[in-house]
């Protein structure tokens, strides 16, 4: 510690709220340089590189192939799959001396797609693994937190390639169980849970949500496993029922309506396929828009109404009557990712949803290329609109109204709600980027078909916040081994040579043994400051060399726990090692 670049503070940082964040600056691991952009120390390398180290065996063991893919990226690909646009204000955006447009990565899935695209073309080729650990640039709306939200962090993507679902869905499960193993190694209390798949689009979608009070996502989760992201709650169609405007209407209703008056309109109108009849939440979550295509196909848009909570007419009348949508002149729907999935939104979301509607449809309507049937009780589709509320601009629906207590969706579990941070995000993307990409293999019978892709990724950097965040008390971190940045932390707490003589040897013996080692080897700094220094750094085992050496013992603390021992010094390698 006599050379180590570190100052430590004793004032928490002005810009700091959580505790981790307030510790991981004052021990000196990392050191703000702007707004949600962090310098990281000797300290803070020795812990990243640890979990670093983590995340790369445990891809490895499932056979993905580390690469690194340059962070500053040409415009083209990403045009090509419409993200250049997409993004909004999130992509830092450039020019180099030639005009030419250039972007920071926020994540990789178009580079990878061209590279494998360049490099492959046969079936025999796949299936295929990539990884990297780099940084990637978004521009946060609000960066928080220190590290646990950048606007540059480090992310493990990786990028999985197959010629069919079933190939995809083999990667998928692989990278779930390697995902399960590092969330594990690293020791933080987290769930998986359903997620939206958001701008990315495709389906099959889950995260690891590290379970925190403070964290930006909320998810629900009922007695019998169902967890979800709040962003995510959807109901699966068995069997789906076209309600057309008036149906379900507030005429159909007596003056107090509640979910029931429209469960009954269903039923009198609109038996179920399955020949059960429609029940409480179950029943509600099933009402659903058709979207009519100029080929004469249709596609389902589901629309739902809170769970079995008395609404008023009104709030009824705007949920139900807009039921209708027509679309014509072969509109590409997968530039409105929610309309391309076939689905707006929670099942429980209320009013927030015909919100929604609007805000997709907008577009098209104004354009012409669709239109509204179906109108409120004033004959038009009027809507109150909050931006940040009832939707977002990448199109996220906010989950304004799921309550603790609800149903949850399969109607058989009562929902209770939590705060999260995500830390990782398993994801099946399906063709969406091969085909805006062009990537294709001859298959077995020497035909083309479009590969499969699937793209996963891990807040490295976030993952050490997370880890600070979990792991401290008054007087600093307390790091769980596996990432500490060293095993021992020695104190020499004595001005006597020989105090400094011993020290030193039992550092190199531990050093000799594989632990590694911080030794606070100043010679002027007092044995209180060192303490103090010690706990905040937050090393599992602190070993004290002082006064107890004239008595031939040292002290061997551990971090945790407090517990403090004696143990005679020349006993003292083995006892700690
Ligand atoms: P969030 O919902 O927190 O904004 P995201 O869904 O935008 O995250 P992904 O695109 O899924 O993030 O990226 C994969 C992983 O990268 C996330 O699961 C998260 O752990 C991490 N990550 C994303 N944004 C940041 C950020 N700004 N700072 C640090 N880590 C981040
Ligand atoms: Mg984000
Ligand atoms: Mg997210
Ligand atoms: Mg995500």
């Amino acid at each position: 510690m006599s050379t180590l670049f570190l100052r430590t503070l004793r004032e928490d940082p002005a810009d700091a709220e959580l505790p981790g964040h307030k510790l991981l600056v004052r021990a000196g691991y990392i050191r703000r340089a702007a707004p949600g952009i962090y310098t990281w120390l000797p300290l803070g390398m020795k812990v990243l590189a640890k979990v670093e180290g983590i995340v790369r065996e445990e891809m490895e063991r499932i056979g993905s192939q580390e690469v690194r893919f340059p962070a500053l990226l040409p415009r083209e690909p990403y045009d090509a799959t419409g993200r250049w646009t997409e993004y909004g204000d999130n992509l830092f955006r450039l020019k180099d001396r030639k005009d030419a447009d250039l972007l920071l990565g926020p994540t990789h899935e178009e580079m990878f797609c061209l590279a494998v695209k360049d490099m492959y073309s046969s079936y025999k080729d796949l299936p295929l693994s990539l990884f990297q650990m780099q940084n990637k640039y978004r521009d946060e709306a609000r960066p928080r937190a220190g590290i646990l939200r950048g606007r540059e962090f480090i992310m493990k993507d990786a990028y999985s390639f197959d010629v069919d679902s079933t190939g995809l869905q083999k990667a998928y499960d692989g990278f779930r169980e390697a995902y399960i193993r590092i969330f594990n190694r690293l020791g933080f209390e987290y769930v998986i849970v359903q997620a939206d798949s958001g701008a990315m689009g495709g389906s099959a979608s889950e995260e690891f949500l590290a379970v925190n009070e403070n964290g930006e996502d909320t998810f629900v989760r009922d007695e019998h496993g169902y967890a979800a992201n709040v962003e995510a709650v959807v109901v699966p169609q068995a069997a789906p029922v076209e309600v057309t405007a008036g149906s379900a209407h507030v005429e159909d209703t007596p003056d107090t309506p509640t979910i029931e008056t429209l469960v009954n309109a269903l039923n009198a109108n609109h038996p179920r396929a399955d020949g059960r009849s429609w029940t409480g939440a179950d029943t509600l979550k099933n009402v659903i828009v058709m979207l009519h295509h100029p080929d004469g196909t249709r596609e389902p848009l589901a629309i739902g109404l809170p769970g079995d909570r008395e609404v008023d007419p009104k709030r009824l009348e705007t949920q139900v009557a807009p039921a209708e949508v027509e679309a014509f002149e072969g509109k590409d729907f997968a530039a409105y990712p929610m309309l391309a999935k076939g689905y707006i939104g929670p099942g429980a979301l209320g009013e927030s949803k015909s919100s929604a509607i609007r805000y997709l449809l907008d577009p098209l309507v104004a354009e012409g290329s669709a239109w509204v049937t179906g109108a409120d009780e004033h004959g038009k589709h009027v809507l109150d609109l909050v931006h940040g509320r009832d939707f977002t601009a990448d199109g996220t629906i906010q989950a304004a109204e799921l309550r603790e207590g609800d149903l949850s969706p399969d109607g058989n579990g009562t929902l209770t709600l939590a705060r999260g941070i995500e830390m990782g995000h398993i994801f099946q993307l399906g063709t969406k980027y091969a085909e805006a990409l062009g990537l294709k293999v001859l298959d077995e019978q020497g035909k083309l078909v479009t590969v499969t892709m699937g793209s996963y990724g891990v807040g490295v950097t976030r993952a050490v916040g997370v880890v600070a965040e979990d792991n401290n008390d008054q007087a600093g971190l307390v790091w769980p081994r596996e990432i500490a940045p060293a095993d021992v932390h020695i104190v020499v707490a004595s001005k006597d040579s020989a105090a400094f003589v011993k020290a030193d040897e039992v550092v190199r013996e531990l050093e000799a043994r594989g632990v590694e080692t911080i030794y606070d080897d100043r010679p002027k700094v007092s044995p209180g400051v060192k303490f103090k220094d010690a706990e905040l750094i937050g090393v599992p085992t602190i070993v004290v060399v002082g006064k107890g050496l004239a008595n031939g013992v040292i002290e061997i603390k551990d971090r945790r726990s407090g517990h403090r021992r004696e143990v005679p010094v020349d006993h003292a390698v083995d006892e700690i090692a």
